[in-house]
């Protein structure tokens, strides 16, 4: 038995819901697209699953947050797709692609053929057992990548009132959980071995601001060591976690957030594979040309750093989603994907977001005690990363503006004595007519454009960097609750 397609995307998430509303956009036919996932549902917006979606008041659920509502677009119902002839193949594995014969091979024991793919599977939670330690089936352990997971998150929750939560993991995952749980009325205790939370991209300065702000929360954190084992009760539930350091909590439940790999098994010997995913080039094309890739599977060159990164976040996802699409349908005229990296939680009241890369010299600036603050980073004397907490629209717009033109900095010292201001007065320059003067030969005796600028240049660079604003003030300020 099978089925044959022009177009089939596999997996069904972010990307996969971006990706179909492009197609819609550029005008594929009835019956030429399809989507295999194995989740039940239509894609939706993965975020919302640990913000919204652990409300203990009037939370978020399906179809609410189905793609595309992230970005203020349409919401892509079970019913939009069947209005536009895409064929939902959900709950459905693919457990073998063939990419010399172009098919793939469901677990239900289709075949599924195709002119072009577009593998958009995502990433896994990484489990403990990958660790050596046992215990991730207790009842009460869970992690947290899909819908399934944040259903059984909600109903441990819910049975765990007032008791006490262990979070393993000071990622994303765990913080977003831990403000979560807090917010349920459970008691949390944050455990991860590195020297402060959100390792991978905060200054110990940054951190230390979020850390006593959970700490005002109620949570507890205790670092540098690791889980070791579980205690479990006759029914097989988690009672008490044990830690390396041989102290040990008593649980009520446990998170688990200790980072995801990307799900590349199906192509492994067939495609191209750097970074722990999917190599492709600037339009989002594997080492076999019907065969792209976009999302958290998929390695790709980010230009404004000159190499090829796997991001995990979900700008990047829809996207990169948006370019493959572009690339499939109108080749001729689309371009390399040029994308700048952003980022961005909400957590309790609070909101930040991050451009850029966060290597080299951090300069922070703003107050530390107060609403507003932040930090660059200056690698190679160039500014290439910002982040910015409690930050209006103009102030976000103008971190993200001014890091995709990666300014020449001389001076990191006046850089933080001008802080914020520093974005805002470069953005504003950027921001001028083309007739007005160019912004490469700036005023500033701090910044130097890293190239001259044609004035038409510059314009199409500020309406870029602002579309990019646009949507990440959207997003920080909306505050929907997805
Ligand atoms: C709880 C949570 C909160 C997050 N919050 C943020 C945030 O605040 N900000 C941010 O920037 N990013 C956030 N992210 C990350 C963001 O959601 C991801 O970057 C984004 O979902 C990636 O999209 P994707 O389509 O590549 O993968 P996914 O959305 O993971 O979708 C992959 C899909 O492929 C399916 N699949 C995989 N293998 C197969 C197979 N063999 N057969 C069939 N189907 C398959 C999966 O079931 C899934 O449906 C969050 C992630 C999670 C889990």
């Amino acid at each position: 038995m099978g089925r044959a397609f022009v177009y089939v995307i596999l997996g069904g998430g972010v990307a996969a819901g971006y990706a179909a509303h492009e197609f819609v956009k550029r005008g594929v036919s009835q019956g030429e697209l399809c989507i295999i996932s194995e989740e039940p549902v239509a894609p939706y917006e993965r975020p919302a699953l640990s913000k919204g979606f652990l409300l203990p008041e009037a939370p978020a659920r399906l179809p609410s947050f189905h793609c595309c509502v992230g970005t203020n677009e349409e919401r892509l119902t079970p019913k939009w797709y069947k209005e536009h002839g895409i064929e939902l193949i959900l709950g459905t594995r693919v457990k073998s692609a063939d990419v010399r014969r172009k098919t793939l091979m469901t677990a239900t024991g289709e075949t599924i053929s195709y002119k072009f793919l577009i593998v958009a599977t995502g990433a896994r939670a990484l489990k403990l057992e990958e660790f050596g330690v046992t215990g991730s089936d207790a009842e009460n352990v869970c992690y947290l990548r899909d819908l399934a997971d944040a259903t059984r998150l909600v109903n441990v929750m819910q049975s765990s009132k007032d008791g006490n939560a262990v979070v393993i993991g000071g990622g994303y995952i765990g913080m977003e959980c831990a403000a979560s749980l807090v917010i349920n009325n459970i008691n949390v205790t944050m455990v991860f071995p590195e020297a402060h939370c959100m390792g991978r991209l905060f200054t110990p300065k940054i951190a230390s601001y979020y850390e006593e702000f959970y700490q005002s929360k109620g949570v507890k954190f205790i670092k540098g060591t690791v889980l070791t084992s579980f205690d479990l009760n006759s029914d097989g539930k988690v009672t008490a976690v044990n830690l390396r350091d041989g102290s040990k909590l008593p649980a009520d439940m446990v998170v688990i957030g200790i980072g995801i790999r990307a799900n590349t098994s199906l192509f492994e010997g067939q495609l191209t594979l750097e970074k722990g995913g999917i190599k492709v080039n600037g339009k989002m094309q594997s080492s076999n040309t019907s065969v792209y890739a976009v999302g958290d599977v998929a390695a790709f060159p980010v230009k404004v750093f000159g190499e090829t990164r796997r991001l995990e976040h979900v700008d990047s996802a829809r996207k990169s989603a948006r370019h493959a699409v572009a690339a499939i349908m109108q080749p001729e005229t689309t371009g390399e994907f040029d994308y700048l990296p952003f980022f961005y939680s909400r957590v309790f009241t609070l909101s930040w977001q991050f451009y850029g890369d966060n290597v080299g010299e951090a300069v922070h600036f703003g107050d530390f005690t107060g609403k507003t603050f932040g930090a660059y980073w200056i690698n190679k004397g160039h500014l290439i990363g910002s982040f910015l907490e409690g930050g209006t629209k103009e102030e976000y717009e103008a971190i993200a503006k001014i890091t995709r033109l990666k300014p020449e900095i001389q001076d990191l010292s006046e850089l933080e004595k001008q802080g914020l201001g520093f974005a805002l007065t470069e953005s504003e320059k950027l921001s001028l007519p083309p007739t007005s003067p160019v912004p490469a030969a700036s005023s500033s005796s701090l910044v130097v454009a890293e190239k001259p600028l044609h004035p038409w240049h510059a314009a199409a660079g500020v309406i870029l960097a602002a579309s990019v604003a646009a949507f990440a003030y959207w997003y920080g300020k909306k505050r929907r609750r997805w």
